[in-house]
């Protein structure tokens, strides 16, 4: 789960890492309202949607006035913001956060992830901040420090202070440096987080260091004992897809083809991504309903499937073990018969109770494709596919 800028930096704070001074705006009044309670004469707007790269969509407006500061905001709130990582749906902005503006000498990158590989937290840094790390990586590889931390000991002293002098502080800088480095990773640990990321981490004209941005991602399987945390969710600003899948306790990723799946098993639902590809298909999502799923399970991952708009077929894949095929197949023809559709259904069942399932979808007498393997599948769902996309289409063609 991510959360907003703001968010991350009140937390950051507790932790002992600073920010500039700003407050949280829900309209263009409360903005110009927060400039003037911060004081100064130059402020930054920021627009709070959980994406990088805003600054350059025009979501990061200095302003010189009250009045300047009013009129950002205006125009942010509302607007939905397209950047390099929204994709081309974009994030609507509803909330702006209104920063006193600083006076940035330099701009570093620090980062805390979670390295797969050596299954440790792991600290990514850069002199070179300001862009994002693929940007860094690709210009300046020789610029990003990586660090793993040892679970049981924790950021040690020495290593927070390499850290510091490779950022290229200088060394009267180097314990705010410190003290920042063990505030991220302490924040990282106590609050189950899987990314703490401060991009630009500034350095100021007064030699002090702060975070001028701040983003932090959460382990959505503690959640539950995180309530804090949790609270902080903005649905407004996650994929409406799978925010429903997630309600109903399915794990669903939304992508760009029109073949919607149905499968068991997170390997099998990559498989079957692959074989619709292969067969020259593109998947509109990836969706595992898991095992044991009961017929109203299977039902509405179905629903959930086809509230998709850019679904024109839909492929069933199921190779039941703990689960059952008869129970995906009653829910398959649950769904269909509560509403009826009008694009191809292609269903392969293998497994347990697979006699039972085959009959059931016979006997419903809905226009469902069988096929009996997964590459006959994936075959059937394409041509099914792309003959009702001809069909449609002479149909629109003839109105
Ligand atoms: P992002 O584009 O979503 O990563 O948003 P950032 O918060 O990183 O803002 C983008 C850029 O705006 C930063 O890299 C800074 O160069 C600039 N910026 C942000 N805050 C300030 C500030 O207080 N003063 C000045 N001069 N520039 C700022
Ligand atoms: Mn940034």
């Amino acid at each position: 789960m991510d959360i907003h800028e703001y968010q991350t930096k009140e937390i950051l704070a507790r932790f002992g890492v600073p920010s500039p001074k700003g407050g949280l705006a829900y309209s263009p009044e409360q903005a110009a309202y927060h400039a003037h309670e911060i004081g100064g004469n130059k402020w930054v707007v920021k627009a709070q949607i959980h994406s990088g790269g805003r600054g350059k969509a025009g979501g990061v407006k200095i302003c010189d006035s009250e009045s300047a500061v009013f009129d950002a905001a205006n125009e942010m709130f509302g607007q939905r913001l397209v950047t390099e990582q929204t994709g081309p749906a974009g994030k609507v902005v509803y909330r702006v956060y209104v920063e006193e503006a600083v006076d940035i000498q330099r701009e570093t990158y620090l980062a805390l992830v979670l390295d797969r590989a050596s299954e440790r937290i792991m600290v990514v840094a850069s002199r070179e901040g300001g862009m994002e790390i693929e940007e860094i990586a690709a210009n300046q590889p020789e610029s990003i420090i990586r660090t793993t931390i040892d679970p049981a000991i924790g950021l040690l002293d020495f290593q927070a202070r390499e850290i510091a002098f490779a950022l290229k502080f200088a060394p009267s800088q180097i314990q705010d440096a410190v003290r920042i480095l063990r505030g991220c990773y302490q924040a990282f640990r106590d609050m189950d987080a899987t990314m703490v990321e401060i991009n630009p981490l500034g350095e100021l004209a007064d030699g002090s260091i702060v975070a001028l941005d701040a983003k932090l991602a959460f382990d959505d399987n503690a959640l539950y004992r995180r309530p804090e945390i949790s609270e902080l969710r903005d649905k407004t600003q996650e994929d409406t897809r799978e925010m429903q899948a997630a309600d109903r306790g399915l794990s669903y990723v939304g992508l760009d083809g029109n073949i919607g799946c149905i499968v068991n098993g997170a390997g099998l639902a990559m498989a079957t991504m692959d074989m619709i590809q292969l067969a020259g298909g593109q998947p509109a999502n990836f969706l595992d309903i898991g095992g044991g799923a009961s017929p109203d399970r299977v039902a509405k991952a179905f629903r959930l499937v086809r509230s998709d708009q850019n679904v024109e077929a839909v492929l069933v894949n199921i190779f039941a073990g703990i689960n059952r095929c008869d129970w995906v197949a009653e829910g398959v023809v649950q769904a269909l018969e509560a509403a009826p559709i009008n694009i191809p259904v292609v269903v392969r069942l293998a497994g347990t109770n697979v006699k039972e399932g085959r009959q059931i979808l016979a006997r419903s007498g809905l226009p469902i494709i069988r096929a009996a393997t997964l590459s006959e599948a994936a075959d059937r769902v394409v041509t099914a596919w792309k003959n009702h996309k001809t069909q449609s289409g002479n149909a629109e063609a003839a109105v």
